[in-house]
Parts: structure tokens; C-alpha cells; sequence
């Protein structure tokens, strides 16, 4: 099975596709790699999911990626008095860490963490921002609060604090311990949420250690100040809309987008655009022209992947929205002004040999219009250097290690096929060739622009192109 376009899509799993025929159809549909998001759900439902995936590989001989999300330190209210309040603008609003039901004067607020990064002045923002709060006065285990947007507000809604760096771990005890879990069922890439600094993905490092790729999820305006640091420090990028619109006004969001984005096609580093994609395919069978647009515009911009949240996890209609991305997908690269503004946007390569080599594979490929491109990679690393040009043929990814190979599942214009180790140029080049034919992507006379590092099995050592014909 072969996908003809170069973005790929990411879908979330939830309560609408947990069972092995939902899967599949996602699969079959264009999913390229599942997202399991442990904001919601059991370890036990994530591990079922898990193991059909796992299976389906298996059935289909692909590579799938699986991205584990980790919740992070979402900030939440306590409960209220009935569920629910009232707050009405104008009103004052007590915070406090009192574990006693709220009401319209107060409310339980059980993180001491943000009470110590208050100042006078400082605005909270409850139930995604729907609602606002104005600090006046603060200490240790309280604020009082002007209400500046009021609304209802009911149980455990969610807390932003947007202005302020918070002295908090990207990992709560709940994520630490998805986290074992989802390490040992063998997650591929995992998602951090709200990082706030450089930092914050040296300390996930630090646990995870090789184990999978580490995503990190720009949702809070602190991190967009450290973005290139970020963005250097992980393996890859999530533009997380939602939460990002929340704590910034939403028409900054796009903006960031492209800034991502192109952080990260500069540095090589997989990025993901994400949330309300095709939003309205929740509960209709068709998107909003503006969704289609939306997504387009991702594609356009050179993504490396889109994805769906709610649309495949909890909506009415999963594998239509699958179906649409794929469409928009292959309509948007099919247009000539796709490749003119993918060229447009590239960064000259960095004078490494790695880059140099991938460099000339993106000029072989645009004069010499060879079959497929093939990377003999490890690690991934040669593959991702390949991707980060965005050569105008496929990039065909030869690695003996099936981490590797499920993890380029995320990967712009990469086709990961697992195959044996080699032990020399010769046997690597025929590998190579045979792959190319075998998967589809060549036939007898082509040519194929094989990039690789010797030694072998020596991670970052892309030092070798190769132009090889397919024999008869
Ligand atoms: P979430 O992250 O779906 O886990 O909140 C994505 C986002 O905030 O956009
Ligand atoms: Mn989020």
C-alpha cells in the first residue's frame, strides 16, 4: 500500500474509533499516524487501540506511527455548589484554595503554583477563555478577582493563565505515569503539552532518553518566545490551535502558524498543524469552505502533517474527514503553485555534510527527474534531512530498525519500508533498487537518487548520493 501524496494526516482516537473495523477504515482512508490522546480515556482503552494498530501493521506490512499525547498541567477550577454558577460582569471573584464547593462569590481553585506567579493586574481566563477575570489583590492560597466576561461556569473548567510563565513541570504525576505506561506498549513519538520553555524538553528527555521522539505542542505564548530553542531541542513541533487561540487573541494564531512552520522546515523538524481543521465535520458530512481552506493553506504552506481531534475521535463522521483531508491533500500538491511556493519558502541548507549531500539530492532530483529518491537511514536521520529539502520526487526510506520507520510516519513526502541490514555500498545499492521496484516506486530503466551515511548503523553520517538505474 502506497499513499501518493507527500503530507500526512494524523488522526485522533476516541470513543467514535475504538474498534478494529472503525480503525482500519481510518487507515485504509489515509491515516498515517494515530494520535492517542490521554486527556481522555483510559490506559487500558489506549492500550486495545494500541495493540489493533499494532495488528493492522502487521496485516498491511506499513509502518504506522503512533503519537501519545500527554495531558500536561492542564489548570482546572474545583467543583461548584449544584454544578454550576453564575459570574456576571463587573462582579468580584474570590479564588482560593478552600476545597469547599463555589458559588457565584468563590470558587476553589487547587493549584498554589499559579497563586504564587499572580500579580495585581494579571487576567485568568476560565472555560477556554469564555470567561475573564481581572487579579486585584493575591496571596499565597487566594485572589480576589474583578469579573471582566462573565457567563456560567460549572465543574473542573479549565483555567489559562496566558501572561504569566508558571513555575510548573510539563509533566504532572498523571503524565509521568501515562507516560511509563505508554513507553512500555511502544508509543513512537510523544506529544508534550503546554511547554513553556527549553527546559521543559530537556527534562522529558531525560526520562524518555531514545525510547520514542519527543513532539512538542506551542500552546503557550512563553514558548513561542523560546521557539527556535524549542524547536531545536525536540524532534518535532505541534502547532496546538486550540489551546493557543485561548491564551493569545485567535487572530494571532495564523500568523504563528507560518512562523512555526517555518522554524521548523528551516531546521528540518516535522511539524503538525492542528485543531478545528475541518471542525464542523463533527456533526456534518461536509466541511465549511473556510475548512477546506484552512487545511489547504497548511498544505500550501509545506507542513510536514494536518490533523483531526474531535473530527475522528468523538464525530459523527471520522472517515469522511479522513477522506476530505486526503482529497484536499492531493488536490492542493497536484497544483503547480504548490511546488513553486514549496521552493519559494526553502531555506539554503546549513553547511554540514549531511545537508550538503541532501542539498545536491534536491538538485539531481529537479534536473534529472529520477523515479524516487531512497535514504538507507538508521535512525531516521538521513531521511529527515532528505524531507527538510522537499525534493519533487517521493523519498523512499529504507531502515532496518522499525522505530525508525514507524516514526517517519510523520514525515513529509517518506515512504519507510523496513528491510534487512546491509554491510556494503553494493549491497545497499541493490537493496535500494529492489525496494524502489518492488514498493512501486520504480520500474526497470529508471533512475533512483539513493542518499546515505557510511559507516552503516552510525547515526548522522549522510555522506554519500549515489544515481543507480534499476537493472533488468
Ligand atoms: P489538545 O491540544 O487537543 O490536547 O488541547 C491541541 C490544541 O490545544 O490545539
Ligand atoms: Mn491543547
Amino acid at each position: 500500500m502506497r499513499r501518493t501524496r507527500s503530507a500526512r494526516i494524523v488522526a485522533t482516537l476516541g470513543p467514535s474509533t475504538t474498534e478494529e473495523p472503525a480503525i482500519r477504515e481510518l487507515f485504509e482512508r489515509g491515516v498515517d499516524v494515530f494520535r492517542l490522546n490521554f486527556s481522555h480515556g483510559t490506559q487500558h482503552d489506549h492500550a486495545r487501540r494500541l495493540e489493533t494498530i499494532r495488528r493492522l501493521e502487521r496485516e498491511s506490512g506499513r509502518p504506522i506511527g503512533i503519537l501519545l499525547d500527554l495531558q500536561g498541567p492542564k489548570l482546572r477550577l474545583g467543583t461548584f455548589e449544584g454544578g454550576r454558577a453564575q459570574l456576571d460582569a463587573g462582579a468580584r471573584f474570590r479564588l482560593d484554595m478552600d476545597k469547599a464547593a463555589g458559588n457565584a462569590r468563590r470558587a476553589p481553585l487547587p493549584h498554589p503554583e499559579i497563586f504564587a506567579a499572580l500579580q495585581d493586574g494579571t487576567e485568568l481566563l476560565l472555560d477556554d477563555g469564555k470567561l475573564r477575570l481581572r487579579v486585584d489583590s493575591h496571596g499565597p492560597d487566594f485572589a480576589e478577582t474583578t469579573v471582566l466576561v462573565g457567563g456560567p461556569i460549572s465543574d473542573r473548567k479549565g483555567v489559562n493563565v496566558p501572561s504569566v510563565l508558571l513555575p510548573i513541570s510539563p509533566l504532572t504525576p498523571k503524565d509521568r505515569d501515562d507516560l511509563a505506561f505508554g513507553l512500555s506498549m511502544g508509543v513512537d513519538w510523544v506529544a508534550l503539552s503546554f511547554v513553556q520553555r527549553p527546559e521543559d524538553i530537556e527534562e522529558a528527555r531525560a526520562i524518555i532518553g531514545s525510547r520514542a521522539w519527543i513532539m512538542a505542542k506551542l500552546e503557550k505564548p512563553a514558548a513561542i518566545e523560546h521557539l527556535d530553542a524549542i524547536v531545536a531541542l525536540c524532534d518535532g513541533i505541534m502547532v496546538a490551535r486550540g489551546d493557543l487561540g485561548v491564551e493569545l487573541p485567535p487572530e494571532q494564531v495564523p500568523e504563528l502558524q507560518r512562523l512555526i512552520v517555518r522554524a521548523c522546515r528551516k531546521r528540518g523538524k516535522p511539524v503538525v498543524v492542528a485543531t478545528q481543521m475541518l471542525e464542523s465535520m463533527i456533526a456534518s458530512p461536509v466541511p465549511t469552505r473556510a475548512e477546506v481552506s484552512d487545511v489547504a493553506t497548511a498544505v500550501y504552506d509545506g507542513v510536514d502533517a494536518v490533523m483531526l481531534s474531535a473530527e475522528s475521535a468523538s464525530g459523527k463522521y471520522p472517515f469522511e474527514a479522513v477522506a476530505m483531508m486526503d482529497r484536499i491533500i492531493a488536490r492542493v500538491e497536484a497544483d503547480p503553485s504548490y511546488r513553486a511556493g514549496i521552493d519559494a519558502t526553502h531555506d539554503a541548507a546549513r553547511s554540514t555534510t549531511a545537508d550538503a549531500v541532501c542539498a545536491s539530492l534536491r538538485q539531481v532530483a529537479s534536473l534529472l527527474a529520477p523515479a524516487a529518491t531512497v535514504t538507507y537511514t538508521s535512525s531516521g536521520f538521513t531521511s529527515l534531512r532528505a524531507a527538510r529539502e522537499r525534493p519533487a520526487v517521493p523519498i523512499l526510506s529504507l531502515t532496518p530498525d522499525i522505530a525508525a520507520a514507524r516514526r517517519m510516519a510523520m514525515v513529509w513526502g517518506v515512504h519507510a519500508v523496513l528491510v534487512d541490514d546491509v554491510h556494503d555500498v553494493g549491497e545497499m545499492i541493490d537493496c535500494a533498487c529492489r525496494t524502489a521496484r518492488a514498493e512501486g516506486f520504480a520500474k526497470e530503466g529508471d533512475d533512483v537518487v539513493v542518499v546515505a551515511g557510511l559507516p552503516f548503523g552510525q547515526s548522522g553520517t549522510t555522506n554519500l548520493l549515489h544515481v543507480a538505474r534499476i537493472p533488468r
